[in-house]
């Protein structure tokens, strides 16, 4: 694997996982270098499911090795909601603040306020076969108000109990360090010896030497 296509248009999630694998030994693009990729209809029901169909659809349309991502918002007091449609939460072309003003309806008078974010990230092949898979969650709770302009989506609502801070109020480095996308990508990393096939001695040896 010479160069690895980040498959989402999402600009704060690319950014994100961009920063997650700086120091990898491959050469990483995003979608911005591919204006002919089509778009992926995300209509599995699993974060696995809609992961590896990015990333298989894209590698094949592509030409190269991609990494397919799908995460979103789990809260056990809504029986799982937003998850898989956390995006599209409010409906389809909602934004943002539509989203989690649903999410505060939702949770209006819930004194279960548990939630994990989920983030999975496939690794496809040029032929549309997946290489690896890994999960990683973050877990916290939902609070009433908003707080703190840091992040994206329904970071400004989610709070983390050891930082007593939302991830709308934490820095972008500690969110970089500890979020759900930050530790899939790490468990990525662990594999990619196996995934490129070189041994991890040279992967070392590449990642400390890349610019
Ligand atoms: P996807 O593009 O289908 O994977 O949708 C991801 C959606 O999940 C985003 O649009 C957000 O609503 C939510 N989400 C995922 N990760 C985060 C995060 O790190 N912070 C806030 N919201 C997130």
């Amino acid at each position: 694997m010479k160069v690895l296509v980040v498959g989402t248009r999402n600009a704060k999630k690319r950014q994100e996982i961009i920063a997650a694998l700086a120091g990898w030994p491959v050469e990483v693009l995003d979608l911005g270098s591919f204006p002919q990729a089509p778009e992926v209809i995300e209509d599995r029901d699993t974060f696995e499911g809609n992961a590896a169909k990015k990333a298989t659809e894209l590698a094949v349309a592509l030409g190269h090795w991609v990494l397919g991502e799908d995460s979103g918002l789990v809260v056990p007091a809504l029986n799982g909601a937003p998850g898989v449609w956390s995006a599209r939460y409010a409906g389809h072309g909602q934004d943002d603040a539509a989203n989690n003003a649903k999410l505060m309806r939702e949770m209006a008078g819930k004194s279960d306020r548990r939630a994990h974010y989920v983030t999975v990230a496939a690794i496809s092949n040029p032929a549309g076969e997946v290489v690896a898979t890994v999960r990683g969650e973050c877990h916290g709770a939902i609070v009433t108000e908003a707080r703190g302009a840091g992040g994206f989506g329904y970071d400004p609502y989610f709070y983390l109990p050891e930082y007593h801070k939302t991830f709308g109020e934490l820095s972008a480095s500690v969110k970089q360090a500890i979020s759900h996308r930050a530790r899939a990508l790490e468990k990525l990393k662990g594999l990619l010896p196996r995934i490129t096939g070189l041994p991890a001695s040279r992967q070392e040896t590449a990642s400390s030497s890349a610019p």
